[in-house]
């Protein structure tokens, strides 16, 4: 088989460093050819010693690149991803940047690249008709990464030109699932990162407390299948082995399954259309007996519902979502406000800046603008 490159965007986060696993275990398959990280030089250095990327780049420039690494082409500062990407000529992209922050490297790799391996939701959420539209423009496969949109993929190769009624996302719940509203709102850091199943970065596992992470994740769905926000559903399975589902005109339904392991659908997508074997814990049903579901609880949980409301108002509405959040997040890991607070915080946003239609990426970056400064405005006067 032929050596696919691969740039992996977010080289040093969760998702990063689980598909590098990926290629280290099938090394004659993919080549990373370029890394790229924000801050973290010392974790970059590391995986460039090890995979020996033609490119790298670091958002914020380190006091000096290590003598034995300056074979690699280094690019630095806020575009450097971008640049990197270009420079390295990677045949797919694995979007891995967390947040808005990864929109330029998404948009650009479906200039530069044959196929976009998407993690970074808030792309889709942000920027997702324009995107999309480039895409399908294009011909670039857009692979999902996210569990439940990869489940989704996964099930819709059954379709068979039948029309789909429901998309059924399920969601673990997070942390906070079971706890009372004023224990919520007062949960800390260290409550809200004890994710039960999945191990991610930060900012997504506060999302996951919040619930607004599975609100993206309606967006991001409706974006990468086309679907209306009335058809995607949200149900609660605590044990994260129903990775989501796709009901059919007829009642049938759909379901992809296994450990929560994110390096299943990491994999899937860079082997697209093989499945490559990794060391997947195998489902146990004896052993784990049963599976439960329960509804969301919008009232605990406001910001599932804040984002539902945005995607169906569209136009700006989920940019502005997504920018409150991810203002009142980091604000929330700083132990700035409390964790109650956060759904505050989106709320007044969206109360308070105008929706106005997304005509361009320029669009995209006001409205993300005008939220954030929303947002903080909100946190100043708490
Ligand atoms: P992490 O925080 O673990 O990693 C983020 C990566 O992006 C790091 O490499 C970071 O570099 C880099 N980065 C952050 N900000 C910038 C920036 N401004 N410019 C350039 N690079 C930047 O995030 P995750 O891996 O958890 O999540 C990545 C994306 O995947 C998110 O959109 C998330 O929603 C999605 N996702 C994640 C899942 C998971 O299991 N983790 C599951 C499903 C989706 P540095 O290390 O230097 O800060
Ligand atoms: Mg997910």
């Amino acid at each position: 088989m032929k050596t696919r490159t691969i740039a992996i965007l977010g080289a040093t986060g969760s998702i990063g460093t689980q598909a590098l696993d990926i290629v280290r275990r099938y090394p004659g398959q993919f080549r990373a050819d370029c890394l790229t990280a924000h801050s973290a030089s010392e974790k970059l250095f590391a995986l460039v010693r090890e995979f020996r990327p033609a490119v790298a780049a670091l958002a914020v420039e380190p006091a000096e690149i290590p003598e034995d690494l300056r074979f690699c082409q280094w690019f630095f500062g806020p575009d450097s991803t971008v640049r990197a990407l270009i420079a390295s000529k990677c045949q797919d992209a694995l979007c891995a940047i967390v947040g808005i922050a990864g929109l330029d490297a998404v948009w650009h790799a479906l200039d530069v690249c044959e196929r976009v391996l998407l993690a970074n939701k808030e792309a889709l959420v942000t920027g997702g008709d324009l995107v999309m539209k480039k895409a399908a423009e294009g011909g670039i496969p857009m692979l999902p990464v996210d569990s439940e949109h990869s489940a989704i993929f996964q099930c819709l190769q059954a379709r068979q030109g039948n029309p789909v009624k429901r998309l059924l996302l399920t969601c673990s719940g997070g942390a906070l699932r079971d706890w009372k509203r004023e224990a919520i709102y007062n949960a800390t850091v260290r409550d809200v990162l004890a994710h039960p199943t999945w191990n991610m970065g930060g900012k997504i596992t506060v999302d996951c407390a919040s619930m607004v992470n599975k609100g993206l994740e309606i967006i991001e769905a409706h974006h990468l299948f086309n679907m209306p926000a009335e058809k995607i559903d949200v149900v609660v399975h605590p044990q994260s082995v129903i990775h989501s589902m796709v009901e059919f005109e007829d009642g049938a339904v759909l379901a992809q399954l296994g450990m929560p392991d994110m390096r299943g659908p990491i994999g899937y997508a860079m082997g697209y259309p093989n499945r490559l074997p990794y060391d997947a814990r195998p489902l146990d049903f004896a052993a784990l007996g049963h599976l439960d579901f329960a509804a969301p609880d919008l009232d605990r949980f406001p910001c599932l519902g804040m984002a539902i409301e945005a995607l169906k108002a569209g136009g700006s509405a989920p940019v502005i979502l997504n920018g409150a959040n991810e203002v009142a997040v980091s604000a929330f890991l700083r132990e700035q406000i409390p964790f109650g607070r956060i759904s505050q915080i989106i709320d007044a946003a969206l109360q308070s800046v105008p929706v106005s239609p997304i005509a361009s990426i320029a669009d995209v970056y006001a409205a993300d603008a005008a939220a954030r400064e929303a947002a903080q405005q909100t946190i100043r006067r708490l």
